[in-house]
């Protein structure tokens, strides 16, 4: 099942999320959601508080990138990055703010201690891409979005299409939670 995706100024998307306790059944079901979710929109990383879950769980799955065809898909669990190492600039994106893109700066490779999806206990290296998206997905399940770590002159210029998704003025190839709750509210 597809499930909507809440966007920016979304309560549910400022809370810090709750460690999970283990993978049962439900939460097996949530994180094949979404899988199809995030190859639906099409993404390349989704944290639960997108999908409305305020609980700490990230997937991931980078392999739609050239160089990158070999990774498989991740789900990572209670993530904790332990050590981090050098510092780059990198364009992202997001699925909660659709249309919007801008460089922020972070740790170039991160030491990541998590719980996979058996909930065994992991601890790895990732630098690259994945350090980048592992990154921006923690930063969903501590209550922060991209455009929180941009520059504050590079924020000021798309402060218009900010207001304009808060707002509900936006559009986009998947399903906006906004408009399921307002398809629900009308019927
Ligand atoms: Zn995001």
């Amino acid at each position: 099942m597809i499930l909507p995706i809440n966007t920016y100024s979304d309560p549910v998307l400022g809370l810090k999320a709750k460690p999970l306790k283990g993978v049962d059944a439900a939460i097996e079901a949530l994180i094949a959601e979404m899988f199809d979710t995030m190859y639906k929109a099409p993404g390349i990383g989704l944290a639960a508080p997108q999908v409305g879950h305020s609980i700490r769980l990230v997937v991931v799955d980078i392999s739609s990138i050239e160089k990158y065809a070999d990774f498989k898909p991740m789900v990572v669990i209670n993530p904790r990055i332990v050590a981090v190492r050098g510092r780059n600039a990198m364009e992202e994106g997001c699925l909660s703010l659709p249309g919007v893109a801008g460089d922020v700066v972070r740790p170039s490779a991160i030491t990541l201690h998590y719980r996979d999806e058996k909930f065994e206990e992991q601890t790895a290296d990732f630098d690259a891409m994945m350090a980048r998206v592992l990154q921006h997905e923690i930063d969903h399940l501590d209550g922060k979005l991209f455009v929180d770590r941009m520059e504050k002159r590079d924020r000021r210029k798309i402060q218009k299409e900010l207001d304009a998704i808060a707002e509900g003025r936006v559009k986009a190839d998947y399903p906006l939670a906004r408009d399921a709750a307002k398809i629900v509210a009308e019927v």
